[in-house]
């Protein structure tokens, strides 16, 4: 079981963002102004091959440096 580490999202709801309890490494996050979303790290995946983007969130805050 993971325990995550409550934060604020930009809606000023709650956001979990779990972690590795071995490593710390992110894992995934859920928030609550998301409900029907989990955002998964895609480096904790074997094959993202059968994964297609299907959004774009916070495309618009990329660094352009
Ligand atoms: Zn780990």
């Amino acid at each position: 079981m993971l325990t995550p580490y409550i934060d604020k999202g930009d809606s000023g709801q709650d956001l979990r963002r779990c972690f590795c309890n071995r490593c710390g490494s992110p894992l995934y996050s859920e928030a609550d102004a998301m409900l029907d979303l989990a955002i998964i790290k895609a480096v904790t995946l074997d094959d993202t091959r059968s994964f297609k983007p299907a959004i774009n969130i916070f495309f618009d805050l990329k660094w352009h440096g």
